[in-house]
């Protein structure tokens, strides 16, 4: 079987245009030809997806041309969400505060989803699928994306169809540079992994915009992909599901 690989920028929103756009250059000089974008359409609350056309074209350009758009959460960060006990265990070492969708209550991410789907419709994005801020999903995240006709979601190990509940393994090579140390040690454990994970009939590959900011991490980023491209197909999620584990 081809092994695959599935490439996507995440946190795309007017607010991170110009890191977004260095992104894609790279990504396109180094021919990856498919891509997923998850998009916020509310930044933090503000840098709202309506009150920037020529962003919006540029996406619905790019999904005319076959890139896959997934909604990425309204907001993205966990104000008005409020942590309980139990959300802190499963955020820890994740994300600092970008954990929207963990706390919610079912009927508030059901609204969110709604709202952020409203917003896209309004642009002319039309999402294959819902992917959870810091790959977090909520209570019954799955009746509520089916419920709205969301095809395709992921945690941080593996993508799922939300149609028939099938999921296949697939491990990320995800870059933080939430802390200094994230930023030295992601790069040696990308490498460790590359050598480990050779066989994994599916990866992933996640970037996200503060990564071009850090040297360390877009060489890091880049031997990745060079390494991955040479013997892997790039995917669709929908192919990806397609052809099964
Ligand atoms: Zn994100």
């Amino acid at each position: 079987m081809t092994r695959g690989v599935l490439v996507s920028i995440h946190d795309v929103t007017p607010a991170h245009e110009d890191r977004v756009r260095r992104i894609l250059d790279v990504l396109e000089s180094s021919g990856v030809r498919q891509l997923a974008l998850l998009v916020v359409p509310r930044w933090h609350g503000s840098s709202d997806l309506r009150e920037a056309p020529e962003f919006c074209a540029g996406l619905r350009d790019l999904q005319a041309r076959g890139t896959e758009i997934f909604l990425h959460g309204l907001r993205h960060d966990e104000i008005g969400a409020p942590r309980a006990w139990h959300h802190h265990l499963r955020a820890f070492s994740r994300t600092e505060g970008e954990g929207e969708f963990m706390a919610l209550s079912p009927s508030e991410a059901g609204a969110r989803l709604d709202e952020g789907l409203a917003m896209f419709r309004d642009v002319g994005l039309a999402p294959i699928g819902f992917v959870p801020p810091a790959w977090l999903h909520g209570r019954e995240s799955e009746r509520l994306l089916r419920e709205r006709g969301l095809d395709v979601t992921e945690s941080s190990w593996s993508v799922t169809d939300v149609r028939t509940g099938a999921s296949r393994r697939a491990p990320a090579f995800c870059w933080s540079t939430l802390a200094a140390w994230h930023e030295v040690g992601g790069p040696m454990v990308q490498s460790a992994r590359l050598r480990v994970q050779k066989n994994v009939p599916l990866l992933r590959v996640a970037i996200h915009p503060p990564d071009v900011d850090s040297r360390r991490v877009r060489e890091s980023q880049q031997r990745v992909l060079d390494a991955l491209l040479e013997y892997r197909q790039v995917l669709s999620y929908r192919e990806a599901l397609a052809t099964g584990a």
